[in-house]
């Protein structure tokens, strides 16, 4: 999850080596399964093999959902659809930034709601959220400067122990200055790839 995992050449490894690390958890593949049905036999054989689940993000695009569940039924692999109920509202909320980094980041922290729900590991670092491990794309495509420090994430292959990611996790970091986690809702659209999508205020 964060992003769309499905994006990745490298899925079938990493189902397996997921696996292998966490004999007995529940396995999880979130997508928006728009490559769902262009996944080849050996991915289903893969997520059968390793019992990965797969839960689908609904997004009001055009994709053919009875067909995706019937191929997962056909190779027994557990699908679950997000926000079935929502389906017909064309609707999203948008949470802005502040990118001049002038909020409370204690506050920030403690309103949000992706601090330990959407942690994101990327590149062998542990974030707190896809946000700050995602930025260097924002930073780049907009031409801007949200600094993301070495206090901002856990870097597994320096970390000590379990209980290190975890105290990491269960406090904010610097990067929560940027988020104001004022969410306001929007009528769903595709991007226009415009900063104000992402910045209060900006036009
Ligand atoms: S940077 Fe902090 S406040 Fe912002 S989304 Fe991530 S965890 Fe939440």
């Amino acid at each position: 999850m964060g992003g769309e995992p499905l994006l990745n050449n490298e899925i079938i490894m990493l189902m397996s080596a997921a696996r292998n690390f966490f004999p007995k958890c529940k396995i999880q593949i979130v997508t928006n399964g728009t490559l769902l049905l262009k996944q080849d036999a050996m991915f289903w054989q893969e997520c059968g093999k390793n019992r990965i689940e797969i839960f689908i993000s609904y997004y009001p695009v055009n994709l053919d959902y009875d067909a995706i569940i019937t191929t997962a039924k056909k190779h027994g692999i557990k699908l679950s659809l997000g926000k079935t109920n929502e389906i017909i509202k064309r609707e999203m909320i948008k949470y802005e930034l502040d990118i001049d980094g002038a909020q409370d980041y204690n506050e920030s922290f403690k309103k949000c709601g992706a601090a330990n729900s959407c942690t994101t590991l990327r590149e062998g670092k542990i974030y707190q959220c896809p946000t700050s491990a995602h930025i260097g794309i924002f930073n780049k495509y907009f031409n801007q400067n949200l600094v993301i420090s070495e206090k901002d994430y856990i870097d597994i292959y320096k970390t000590g122990s379990m209980n290190d990611i975890f105290e990491f996790l269960r406090n904010p970091v610097p990067f929560c200055r940027y988020c104001t986690n004022k969410g306001t809702v929007e009528e769903w659209r595709v991007s226009k790839k415009e900063i104000s999508e992402w910045v209060r205020g900006r036009a």
